[in-house]
């Protein structure tokens, strides 16, 4: 099967590992800036560092990657950590790249020291203007030729507080000719009068990604850095540094990220919607992030499975969202129970059956899991059923219920459709049938056969309850394409309310999250909206694929 072979980058490890590269073991990380929640292309990320050090004696580190103070919160290092312990992985440390400011501002000074940094004074814009193109040479600032004493004593004021935003920043003395734009004497530091999460007003001045990401996987002996395709035209930089300062030589790998149909990924997107309030919140259920989808029902289980099905490749694509769909119904099909909901009722009288009578049937809880074993289901002379599985004329080949067709109540009996009544809209008020005693299902010895099985509920013993049904956030495809007006694009039928369906029973002791199977109909749980006197229920994803392309 396809796990037994290695994706490059186990590969890679296992050859490093051969080579006695790494006698101390390997060492990953998972490095998120707490900007937002993490997405489903987050999971990815994390199964594959946790996955490389589960499968290689290793070990992962949580690394909170906060060095930008204008966008992080709290509340976001929070659902970060339940999320990747909701996943199933355990790291190895809880570190902060904000802890490491100090040892990162002596790395700074110490690529002074040699002559291999400055400060410059000029705006971004002059800087930009001065960078060149990928096919012209860039021109040197005028500052790059400041004396070390004079670029130690500017940084330290830079530390101290002395400038306004924007008005000197550090960088590092490379090459303004190099043929990789990031190798155009980059930024290192910016000064930012911004309180930060956890340092307060501790730091004015805060690193550029590229002089503190390589620095804190140095720092915690990182191993193998994975990171996504596009940084790799930061690898030589993210060298450059670590050779200059001399420090432990982590590397830097990539891997394609994940891209998904129907949805967008970026953290920016997914706030933009928040704000604009086009969904309820970072977890409304047509969110891909990993807390919307769990409150959705899915399970972990079933999004690392997605996970590994994907794999990781060397080149972008994009994954079809039917492929997380798929393996969220593989999962919930083993596991759980079916009970019956009707979403759209229409009365149903069992005229032969006497009236104020209760029976209480057994009904199997799984068929694929015989030890979950069997529920009370009643049954009485008054029942919901679906109106779709009701036709005044009735195809041919409809094997429900219409004028004298019959049809098996699940887990119940045998019935006759005798009559129907209409409403004056034309609608159908209710249906009339009479059942046959000896249909009973379990004990059938009626000898009539029927194709059909439909569900139904009592309607003395249902419970009425909302149900939301959710289908694709976005109309279109692939929408790496689009700009801020992505939101244009919101699927109206994303989100479907249904505020009168009924459940049986059964129900009342649901808990949240938990998932049932409504059958013929899909997957389901209860949502945290619920109260003891409203039942909310989601739609986790149809039995079958339905979309229409
Ligand atoms: P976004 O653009 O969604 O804000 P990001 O890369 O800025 O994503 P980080 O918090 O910096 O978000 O990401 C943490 C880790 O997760 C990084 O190593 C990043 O490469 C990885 N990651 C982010 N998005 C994806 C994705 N779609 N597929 C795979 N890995 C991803
Ligand atoms: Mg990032
Ligand atoms: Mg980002």
């Amino acid at each position: 099967s396809k796990s037994k072979s290695l994706n490059f980058l186990e590969e890679i490890v296992q050859a490093d590992i051969a080579a006695g590269k790494y006698p101390q073991g390997i060492f990953t990380r998972f490095p998120p800036e707490p900007n937002g929640y993490l997405h489903i292309g987050h999971a990815k990320s994390i199964c594959l560092n946790f996955g490389l050090a589960q499968k290689f004696g290793g070990k992962t580190n949580l690394r909170f990657d906060d060095t930008n103070p204008m966008t992080e919160e709290t509340e976001y290092v929070d659902s970060i950590k339940s999320d990747v312990a909701w996943l199933g992985f355990e790291w190895a440390n809880e570190l902060y790249a904000s802890n490491y400011f100090e040892q990162i501002y002596q790395f700074a000074v110490s690529l002074i020291s040699k002559g291999l940094a400055y400060v410059d004074d000029s705006s971004a814009e002059e800087i930009a203007a001065l960078k060149g193109t990928p096919t012209t040479p860039g021109t040197n600032s005028p500052f790059r030729n400041r004396s070390v004493e004079e670029n130690l004593a500017l940084f330290s004021a830079m530390r101290n507080g002395d400038f306004a935003d924007g008005a000197k920043v550090l960088r590092a003395k490379i090459d303004m000719a190099h043929p990789n734009m990031h190798m155009r004497d980059p930024l290192m530091y910016r000064i930012r009068h911004v309180p930060h999460h956890r340092t307060g007003n501790q730091w004015c001045i805060y690193p550029m990604y590229d002089f503190a990401h390589g620095q804190s996987d140095s720092m915690e002996g990182i191993t193998h850095s994975i990171c996504t395709l596009e940084f790799d035209v930061h690898r030589p930089l993210y060298d450059w540094f670590i050779n200059k300062l001399e420090i432990f030589p982590s590397h830097q790998y990539e891997f394609a990220r994940l891209n998904l149909s129907h949805t967008v990924m970026s953290k920016r997107k997914l706030l933009q919607m928040v704000n604009e309030k086009v969904v309820s919140g970072w977890d409304d259920p047509r969110m891909p992030t990993i807390s919307a989808l769990r409150r959705r029902g899915y399970t972990a289980a079933s999004i690392r499975n997605f996970c590994e099905r994907i794999g990781v490749a060397k080149r972008d694509n994009l994954i079809d969202i039917s492929l997380l769909e798929f393996c969220i119904r593989e999962d919930l099909n083993k596991i759980a129970d079916r009970v019956m909901a009707v979403m759209d009722p229409v009365k149903l009288i069992i005229t032969n059956y006497p009236e104020g009578q209760t029976e209480d049937l057994l009904v199997e809880n799984n068929p694929e899991d015989p030890e979950t074993g069997k529920r009370v289901v009643p049954f009485s002379r008054e029942l919901y059923i679906e109106r779709e599985d009701f036709m005044v004329e009735p195809p041919k080949k409809f094997f429900r219920l219409g004028p004298g067709l019959q049809v098996r109540l699940k887990g119940a009996y045998i019935i006759t459709c005798d009559h129907f009544e209409l409403n004056t809209d034309g609608s159908v008020k209710e249906i009339h049938a009479s059942y046959i005693p000896e249909s009973k299902s379990g004990q059938d010895t009626s000898g009539i056969h029927v194709k059909g099985t439909i569900h139904w509920v009592s309607i003395p013993h249902a419970i009425q309850a909302e149900v939301r049904l959710f289908d694709r956030l976005l109309i279109v495809e692939d929408a790496s394409e689009l700009g801020d007006d992505f939101v244009k694009f919101i699927n109206p039928e994303s989100l479907n309310i249904i505020d009168n369906a009924f459940v049986e029973p059964s129900l009342a002791q649901a808990t949240i999250g938990e998932a049932v199977q409504f059958i013929r109909k899909g997957y389901y749980c209860l949502d945290r909206d619920s109260k003891p006197d409203h039942l909310v229920f989601n739609r986790t994803v149809t039995l079958k694929d339905t979309w229409a392309k």
